[in-house]
């Protein structure tokens, strides 16, 4: 069943409000919600064809797997002997684990027209895309996955900034997670934490349907943001795992970070789990690496961002913080001096402070801390983003594609402008 677990990964997530403004890069998902369905209804006018079974001679009761019953419940509730039951599950295992039975999810028995007491097949559906048909049969028993169709589909849309863009997107009739999809897409070039109101975001991207309901996560295509003429925007290039958004002059949307925060300098101790304090001298972490360089060194800000913090504590002497985007920060300790604020903007390269050796520090060095997800990280074990632009063999190919797209972007953006969707 890896589609069930591709689809867990990707479940919609619901997005809570203003979400995208806190920038916390948890994504909550949602169980399966599957479609309202009568509990135990005889069906006469039955398609021709359900769950791939031909429906001719056949009727079917459906229901909704009730919180704690397990399949063995289910099918002994419905006339199957449980030497039957045990049978299915050694023959499903392959295929389907049948522990995993989630309560809520769709199930139908499908009787032959002259037995109500003898299904003749059960059908769990895994979610909206999968089911699994169990043959119940005498003599035969059987388990097969089944899927329905996925339909994706490509929309365009405008959408000015009011509140949490969360709802302004549902409101402008988009699927919502878009607003987190739209926050990765601009990490590197949004400040998420500074969008303001009448600022305007147009998107194309596709979605997946299943049956006319949507169904995992929405892939942006294209996106514009446009904060009072100031214009970024993305466009998806690639295939499989070179996708990247560029700019519409083909540079990667993703910056790199300096591999480290001074420019001539040796490590005097790298990041580990366990290490000696050389000041406490007891078995501590290092969360960090050490970076040694004489009394004031220049000390560099990595990659653009914001100055979260920038004061002084006992043990990181003088320090600077800063938030890069939604996923990393880096910070800087010991410093002598140090030489921004808090809430400063910072581009990389830019000198943020002098290394020195306050707080807990022997001799002058930088503390460097590298955070991911607001875990500290091994900065030089990290696999960062490529920030490579367009090759240039595929350069041709590149601007067809933005040309294409950039037309839609400004197709919802005039339609935006004289009120009215396009697309939807
Ligand atoms: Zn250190």
């Amino acid at each position: 069943m890896k589609r069930w677990v591709k689809w867990s990964a990707l479940a919609v997530p619901v997005v809570a409000i203003g979400y995208v403004w806190i920038g916390v890069d948890v994504r909550p998902h949602v169980e399966y919600v599957p479609e309202e369905v009568v509990e135990e209804v005889d069906s006469t006018l039955l398609p021709p064809d359900v769950y791939g079974i031909p429906m001719s001679g056949f009727t079917l009761v459906e229901g909704k797997v009730k919180p704690g019953a397990t399949f063995g419940d289910l099918l002994a509730e419905h006339g199957v002997p449980m030497t039957t039951v045990h049978a299915l599950v050694d023959e499903a295992a392959p295929q389907f684990d049948v522990r995993r039975l989630r309560s809520g999810h769709p199930y139908a028995f499908i009787f032959p027209a002259d037995s109500a007491h003898k299904p003749s097949y059960f059908v769990y559906e895994a979610d909206r895309v999968e089911y699994v048909v169990f043959g119940l049969q005498d003599g035969e028993l059987s388990v097969r996955t089944g899927k329905r169709p996925v339909k994706t589909t490509e929309h365009q849309i405008a959408c000015t900034v009011t509140g949490a863009l969360y709802n302004d997107l549902a409101r402008a009739g988009a699927d919502p997670a878009l607003a987190m999809h739209l926050a990765e897409v601009f990490a590197w070039t949004v400040d998420f934490y500074r969008i303001q109101k009448n600022d305007v975001f147009t998107v194309v991207y596709s979605e997946e349907t299943v049956d006319g309901h949507r169904h995992g996560s929405p892939r942006i295509l294209a996106a514009r943001y446009n904060s009072g003429g100031r214009i970024k925007e993305a466009f998806r290039f690639g295939e499989g795992k070179a996708v990247q958004y560029y700019d519409a002059e083909g540079n990667s949307q993703r910056k790199a970070f300096l591999k480290a925060p001074l420019k001539f300098s040796r490590i005097s101790s790298g990041f580990s789990g366990r290490r000696l304090h050389p000041v406490q001298k007891v078995m501590k972490a290092h969360l960090g690496t050490d970076y040694a360089a004489p009394y004031g060194t220049p000390i560099l800000a990595v990659g653009d961002g914001v100055v979260e913090k920038a004061g002084r504590t006992g043990g990181n002497g003088n320090f600077v913080k800063i938030r890069h985007n939604g996923t990393y920060s880096t910070q800087y300790l010991h410093m002598r001096k140090i030489l921004v604020r808090q809430g400063q903007r910072v581009s990389q390269g830019d000198v943020i402070g002098e290394v020195g050796s306050t707080g807990l520090a022997t001799g002058p060095h930088v503390c460097f801390r590298f955070w991911k997800n607001g875990v500290q990280v091994d900065h030089r074990k990290e696999e960062f983003p490529s920030a490579e632009p367009v090759a240039k063999e595929q350069r041709a190919s590149f601007d067809r594609l933005r040309d294409s797209l950039g037309t839609k972007l400004d197709e919802a953006e005039l339609a935006l402008a004289q009120g009215r969707l396009v697309n939807f």
